[in-house]
Order: structure tokens, then sequence, then C-alpha cells
């Protein structure tokens, strides 16, 4: 039998990392909502929408209808990149630039109804596996295996920042990383629309102490098919 997995929780708590390696190795089509967040908010910067001190939240909604979002597997990669409009933007939705508005473009209630829906349509070929803020809560309130994670914001900082310098980011400092955390945390719990929330019935991991290994086997334990 094909389960849905939904695996919430804080920003860089290596939700994806632990997503991508499930999928793997079940087989299972992974999804990682925040890329489709991160390539709307993506979208509204280059059309000048959001800025420093702006955000024009109402062109940004009038051009929902246009703005596509597809997955493409790249099978030398073993996962799927986004494509925003035809274009494949996996590389520039990692930015720090596209981290510090992507929280309030999330917040936006027509975002979070168009981004849904469309998850809500990739999980009806079972055998998922998606990472997000509201999966267990919004998305697929009756997934089979939900997890919630979570780490120090400290721990997190450390990991991001790290994967930043690896890709060629020489910049940002640990401070910005760290304080684009704890502002994400903030809006990501504090919004009204589906805030980020445990759901009750969701398995909560803190892996500020265990190994990426370790997590993934405890999880893999608890999946019974
Ligand atoms: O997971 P990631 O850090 O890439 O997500 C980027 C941002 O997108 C989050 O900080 C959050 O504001 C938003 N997001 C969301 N709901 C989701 C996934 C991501 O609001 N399901």
């Amino acid at each position: 039998k094909k389960i849905i997995i939904a695996i919430d929780g804080f920003s860089s708590t290596g939700k994806s990392t632990l997503a991508k390696e499930l999928a793997k190795h079940l087989g299972y089509v992974y999804v990682d909502t925040g890329a489709m967040y991160r390539a709307v908010a993506y979208f509204a910067m280059q059309n000048g929408y959001i800025g420093k001190e702006f955000f024009d939240i109402e062109s940004l909604v009038n051009s929902l209808p246009y703005i596509k979002l597809v997955f493409q597997f790249n099978p030398d990669l073993g996962f799927s990149e986004m494509y925003l409009n035809e274009t494949n933007v996996e590389q520039e939705i990692r930015t720090l630039e596209v981290s510090n508005f992507v929280s309030k473009v999330a917040e936006i209630p027509e975002v979070r109804s168009k981004l849904v829906e469309q998850q809500q349509e990739m999980g009806k070929s079972k055998g998922i596996v998606m990472d997000g803020r509201d999966i267990g809560t919004v998305v697929f309130p009756e997934a089979e295996l939900k997890i919630f994670m979570n780490a120090s914001a400290h721990t997190r900082a450390q990991r991001r920042f790290k994967e930043l310098k690896e890709k060629g980011d020489t910049v940002s400092s640990f401070e910005d990383v760290l304080k684009n955390i704890e502002e994400r945390d903030y809006i990501d719990t504090h919004r009204e629309d589906s805030p980020l929330l445990k759901a009750k019935d969701a398995l909560e991991f803190d892996n500020s102490n265990i190994s990426k290994q370790e997590q993934f086997e405890k999880v893999l334990k608890l999946i019974v098919i």
C-alpha cells in the first residue's frame, strides 16, 4: 500500500534531506512545497513587486493565474527541479535574498490557496513524501504518517550557513543567516492563515543532536506498509 508522508517543521531542520531520502528508498515522489513558495517570491522579485521596502501585493495576486509551477524530475540528480513558467529556477530560488522575502509572500491567502490546491492535486497519485509547513495540518490532514521536525535556531543557522558557502555565497554572514531564520520562524508561526503548527497526530523530532542517518533510520522504522 502506498501512503502519504507529511513532513513539517521550522526552516532548515533538514526536512528536505529526510524527505528526499525517504522518497528514494520507498520509490515515492518527493514534493518540496517550500520551492513553490520560493518560486512565487522569485517571480515577485523579478517583476519588481517586492523589494526591501515595498510589496505590491495586489499586482502579485493579479499575476497568480500566469504563474506556472512544475516539478521536473532530473535523472542525473535523482530528484525534481522547480520550473517557473518553463524556466529552471532551482538555483535562483535558494539564495538568501529569496529567503528574506518568501515568508511575506507565503502570508498572502491567495498565494496559499493556489499552491495548496496544486499540492493536493499532486497527492492524488499516492506514494508521496511532501515537506513544508502546513502539510499535515492543511494540505493532507489525512496523511498516514506525519512528522514534525525541529532543531535550535543556532544549529539550523550553522547548517544553512555551511550550505550557502558551499554553493559559493561569499557575502552572507552567519548573523545574516541566523536573523533570516529567526524572522522566518516568527512570520511562519504568526501567520493568520494556516500558521506553522504541529498536527496533533504528528511525531516530533528534534535533530539538534542526531545525525541525518540516525534520523532516517528512526523514521524508516515508523513506516509500516
Ligand atoms: O522549506 P523552505 O525553507 O524552503 O520554505 C520557504 C518558506 O516558504 C518558509 O519559510 C515559509 O514561509 C514558506 N512555506 C510555507 N508553507 C509551506 C512551505 C513553505 O509557508 N508548505
